[in-house]
C-alpha cells in the first residue's frame, strides 16, 4: 500500500483502506488494523469518510480542508497511551456512526446533532494523560485544580478541543460558517455528549435508563438527546461488545494503561488503585468485576429501552462468559496445582458441578504422573 498524502477527498484513499472501510456499517471494524493501514491516522480517515458519506460539511458550511486540519490537530493531540489514544477515539467514532446509520438514529436526529455526535466521539478523550480522574484529584494535579475535581478529564477534553477550533490563524474552525444560534446549540450538544463519558456518573445513568425503559419507552427513543447519550456511552464501552479477538486486544491495552498508572502510584508512595497493580493483577477477575458492575447492567437497561441493542447485549454476554470461564478455570487450576492426578479429577468435577455456567476442566495424564489441566475447552454434557 502506498503512503497516503493528506486525504482531503475520500477517493484519495488507497484501495486497501477503502475496501477495509467498506460501507461504514461494520460494528466490528478493527480500528487497530485501520490504524496500521492508514499510517496511524484512523481518526482522520474514518471521520472524513463518514462526514463525506452524509455530506455533513455542506450542512455547516465547512470546507474539506478546514475539517481535515481540525481533525488532524485533534488526532495529533492524542497522546501515545496504550488505550486512550487516537485509535480509541476512532473506535468510539465508528461505534457512534453504527448507531446513527445501522440502528437508524439518523431518522430521528438532525444533521447538526449527527455532526455534534461525531465530533464528540472524535474529541471525547482528547489529550488524555493516561491516568484516571481519581489519580489527578489524589495527586492534586493542576488539571484537578483547574476543574475543581469535577469531571476533570471530560471538561479538559472539550475545552482543549474548542481551543484548537478557535486558535488564531490555524484555520481549524469547523464551526465558523454556522449561525450564532447553531453554534450555541452544536457546542452545547458536544459538551453534554462528552460529559456523558465520565464513568463516575455511569451507575446513575444506568438507573436513569432503567427508569426511562419503565416509563414511556417509545417516547424516549424518539428523543434525540437520549439517542446521543446512548450512542456515545455504548461506543465508549463498545469494545466489550466486539468479537472476542478485538475485545481481547482492547482489554490488553486498557490493562497496560491501568498498570502504568499503578507503577506511577507505587513510585509516588501512594496506595495503588484497584485493578492497577501489575504485581497482583488478575485480568479475568477484573474483567468479571467490570462486566458485572458496569457493562452488563448498562447494556441490559439499554435493551429494555431499545430492543435494537439486543445483538450488542448478546456480544457483551459472550465476552462475559469468556472471562467468567477463565476466572473460574484459573481458580480451579490454582486449587489443582499441588494435587495429585487422581485427586485432581475429583476436585475438578466437584468445582465444575458447583458452577451454573459449567466451566469444563479437563485433566489429562497417567494416574500418579504429570497432569495437564485444560479449562473451558468443551461444554459439559
Ligand atoms: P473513557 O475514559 O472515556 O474511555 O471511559 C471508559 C472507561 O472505562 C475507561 O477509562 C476505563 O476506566 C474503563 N474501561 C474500559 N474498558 C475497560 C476494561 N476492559 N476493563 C476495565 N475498565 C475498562
Ligand atoms: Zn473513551
Amino acid at each position: 500500500m502506498g503512503r497516503m498524502a493528506k486525504p482531503t477527498e475520500l477517493k484519495e484513499l488507497s484501495d486497501d483502506v477503502r475496501d477495509f472501510l467498506g460501507d461504514l456499517t461494520d460494528w466490528n471494524l478493527d480500528v487497530l488494523e485501520l490504524s496500521e493501514l492508514t499510517n496511524g491516522r484512523p481518526l482522520l480517515v474514518l471521520s472524513f469518510a463518514i462526514v463525506s458519506h452524509h455530506e455533513l460539511l455542506l450542512n455547516i458550511y465547512c470546507s474539506n480542508q478546514t475539517f481535515s486540519k481540525f481533525i488532524s490537530r485533534i488526532e495529533a493531540g492524542y497522546l501515545k497511551n496504550p488505550y486512550h489514544n487516537n485509535n480509541h477515539a476512532a473506535d468510539v467514532l465508528n461505534g457512534c456512526h453504527h448507531f446513527v446509520q445501522v440502528f437508524g438514529f439518523k431518522d430521528v436526529i438532525t444533521n447538526h446533532q449527527m455532526f455534534s455526535l461525531l465530533i464528540s466521539a472524535a474529541i471525547h478523550d482528547f489529550e488524555h494523560p493516561g491516568v484516571s480522574n481519581n489519580f489527578l484529584i489524589r495527586t492534586k494535579s493542576s488539571l484537578a485544580v483547574q476543574y475543581n475535581d469535577d469531571s476533570v478529564l471530560e471538561r479538559m477534553h472539550v475545552a482543549r478541543a474548542f481551543a484548537i477550533m478557535q486558535e488564531e490563524g490555524a484555520q481549524c474552525n469547523i464551526l465558523k460558517g454556522v449561525s450564532n444560534e447553531d453554534y450555541v446549540s452544536i457546542r452545547r450538544t458536544i459538551i453534554e455528549t462528552v460529559m456523558m463519558t465520565d464513568l463516575s456518573k455511569h451507575l446513575d445513568y444506568t438507573a436513569r435508563v432503567r427508569s426511562m425503559a419503565a416509563n414511556q419507552k417509545s417516547a424516549n427513543m424518539t428523543n434525540a438527546s437520549v439517542m446521543l447519550q446512548i450512542a456515545i456511552k455504548s461506543s465508549d464501552l463498545g469494545h466489550c461488545a466486539k468479537i472476542l479477538p478485538i475485545h481481547l486486544k482492547w482489554t490488553a491495552l486498557i490493562t497496560e494503561e491501568m498498570y502504568m498508572q499503578g507503577d506511577r502510584e507505587r513510585i509516588m508512595g501512594l496506595k495503588v488503585s484497584a485493578f492497577c497493580d501489575r504485581d497482583h493483577g488478575d485480568i479475568p477477575k477484573s474483567q468479571v468485576g467490570f462486566f458485572t458492575f458496569i457493562v452488563n447492567p448498562f447494556f441490559s437497561a439499554i435493551v429494555d429501552l431499545d430492543p435494537r441493542f439486543e445483538p450488542i447485549k448478546t456480544a457483551v454476554l459472550e465476552n462475559y462468559k469468556y472471562w467468567k470461564q477463565k476466572f473460574e478455570g484459573d481458580k480451579v487450576m490454582r486449587r489443582l496445582s499441588s494435587a495429585k492426578l487422581n485427586t485432581m479429577r475429583l476436585i475438578a468435577i466437584k468445582e465444575t458441578e458447583k458452577k451454573e455456567e459449567k466451566v469444563v476442566v479437563v485433566v489429562e495424564g497417567e494416574e500418579g504422573g504429570e497432569a495437564k489441566v485444560k479449562v473451558g475447552e468443551k461444554t459439559k454434557e
